[in-house]
């Protein structure tokens, strides 16, 4: 179970930059190809901008072509809520943050193998959190044992 977060609209107006604000809790969807994040290729983790939920990996992000940062799986499907979305002629399915609420996009059935999914996200509705270099160990410093 995924434990929700309520907030105002309030709380949200101040924690949010009015674009963040506008995705996020309006529904808004930016022009294609101005967020941000489109032509990210980093390894990290994309998080969720309201809640910071880890909700897509780099590893699955992939280039589309549709000017929205494209992926074609979630790192948990539980954290991703899909609502049918009637407000354009054909119906879409919504995307949403299961713990906040927040609107990320929508999911089509378009994406590449193995999922088929293609989650079409908002750059205004994450943060990238890139991947902390591997740190490579340092040998243990050698210490003479006396006989
Ligand atoms: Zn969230």
């Amino acid at each position: 179970m995924v434990e929700k977060l309520k907030k105002s609209d309030d709380e949200w107006r101040q924690q949010l930059t009015p674009e963040q604000y506008n995705v996020l809790r309006k529904r808004a969807t930016e022009r294609p190809f101005t967020g941000q994040y489109v032509n990210v290729k980093a390894d990290g983790s994309y998080r969720c901008a309201g809640c910071g939920a880890e909700l897509f990996r780099s590893d699955a992000k992939y280039d589309s072509g549709c000017g929205w940062p494209s992926f074609w799986d979630a790192v948990d499907p539980e954290r991703i809520e899909k609502r049918r979305d009637w407000s354009m002629v054909l119906p879409r399915t919504e995307i949403v943050c299961a713990a906040c609420g927040g609107h990320l996009g929508h999911v089509f059935d378009d994406g590449p193998e193995p999922t088929g999914k293609r989650y079409c996200v908002n750059s205004a509705a994450l943060k990238f959190v890139r991947d902390k270099p591997v740190a490579i160990p340092t040998p243990a410093p050698k210490i003479a044992v006396k006989s």
